[in-house]
């Protein structure tokens, strides 16, 4: 008889939206006496640039064509050197020396969290801030490195506190060593960007301990505080110690597209083996790569033009997390991010739990937010509030919550 990966049984029910889900099913049942405005989304809202609509209409016609059409790609783990090129010039224009074939092209930077497991251990100990992106904490748990789940942890995966008193980035750990080590900057859920001194620290523990960090940048472009890095490779030292995960979603409007990127420098290796090299054999073995259509569009964004037209998006999220952010902060909150990230994450008032706070709102000003605590046992204090909405309806979410504060 077939026998299942057990470790899937471990998994809670997938709580936090599915619960969001039905408390707002619950209460639209009620009649609320306002439409809804969801600030809870963490997906785009605005469409893709014309420079990208352009050149996906462009590939597509080509696709129609004996003579352009194109079936499976044969180039590096199926992603065409056009792109790989643009990626490597992109991050040499911010001062990365990356390599064409240190850049591996795939269809989402969520996969690649999860999938880059296939190359490590089971054995290896893992680290995670604590509120996290919850899929560093599933993909290991599938795979068997988080142990069992106690009703708030796993038991084996270790939890970096980010607290808005050490600024919502994660201390060295005291006790055990972790060998895998997950850092989202800008961070999901938090809003905070890492400077160059605290990622600092964490490349030469790295080095220091052979630890290998999973750095997770899908929401680089979101940063305006000048000297905040892009890139964990403007680190010295981390070429020996870490990957980079990136993504086309939050940053070019792909969520519904599909293209991300990840990097692995040739130095690094553990065990005498490259990482670059397992990489490229298990993604040339279980992927075949992104559409040749989507490939153009990804190339696309990276031309000036469409710099120039994806910047103009973000910039209209973050006059969002703007006045998300001054609307709160008038109203009395205390509240952090929404300046490098898409995301605002406000202290729910004294006393007030991250539930409890998120039924008010959606009760009373019939705004849906995020609660902190379903990011993690340190996320209980908090809301996500996100900037991807409509420019109106978060001015109008904005004034609803301050009245019923
Ligand atoms: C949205 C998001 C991504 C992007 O995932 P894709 O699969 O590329 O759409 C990656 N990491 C974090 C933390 C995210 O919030």
């Amino acid at each position: 008889m077939a026998k299942i990966n057990q470790n899937f049984l471990k998994l809670p029910g997938g709580y936090l939206f599915p619960e969001i889900g039905r408390r707002v099913r619950a209460f639209s049942a009620e009649n609320p006496p306002m439409p809804l405005i969801r600030l809870g989304i963490g997906d785009v809202t605005l469409p893709l640039a014309p420079v990208v609509v352009e050149a996906m209409a462009k590939a597509t016609a080509e696709m129609g064509v004996k003579e352009t059409f194109r079936g499976y790609c044969e180039e590096t783990c199926g992603a065409y050197d056009f792109l790989r090129f643009a990626i490597r010039d992109n991050y040499k224009a911010h001062g990365v020396d990356i390599a064409d074939d240190e850049i591996f092209v795939s269809d989402g930077a969520k996969s690649d969290c999860g999938n880059i497991g296939d190359i490590f251990s089971v054995d290896n100990v893992v680290a995670v801030c604590d509120p996290v992106y919850p899929v560093y904490v599933d993909t290991n748990a599938m795979a068997g490195r988080a142990g069992d789940y106690d009703g708030e942890k796993w038991t084996k995966l270790i939890y970096l506190p980010c607290t808005a008193e050490n600024g919502f980035f994660p201390a060295l750990p005291e006790g055990k060593v972790p060998d895998l080590i997950y850092i989202c900057s800008p961070n999901n859920p938090t809003g905070a960007a890492a400077t160059v001194e605290q990622l600092k620290l964490w490349v030469d523990y790295a080095n220091a301990h052979g630890s290998v960090i999973l750095f997770d940048s899908a929401y680089e472009a979101f940063i305006t505080t000048p000297g905040v890095p892009h890139s964990i490779f403007e680190i010295p030292g981390a070429k020996t110690c870490a990957i980079e995960f990136r993504s086309f979603s939050k940053t070019a409007g792909f969520t519904g597209n599909r293209c991300a990127y990840t990097v692995i420098p040739k130095e690094l290796e553990r065990d005498g083996a490259s990482l670059n090299k397992l990489w490229n054999r298990r993604q040339g073995t279980k992927f075949n790569g992104v559409p040749y259509v989507i490939q153009r569009a990804a190339e696309a964004v990276l031309t000036p033009e469409g710099q120039a037209q994806t910047q103009e998006s973000i910039a209209y999220y973050l006059r969002n997390a703007q006045v998300i952010r001054q609307g709160l902060e008038k109203a009395g909150l205390t509240v952090y991010g929404g300046v490098d990230a898409p995301y605002i994450w406000a202290r729910t008032p004294e006393g007030v739990g991250s539930w409890d706070f998120f039924d008010k709102l959606l009760h009373q000003a019939c705004v849906v937010t995020t609660p902190g605590a379903g990011f993690g046992p340190s996320g209980e204090g908090y809301i996500r509030l996100t900037a991807f909405g409509d420019a109106a309806a978060t001015q109008e979410a904005v004034e609803r919550i301050v009245k019923v504060l």
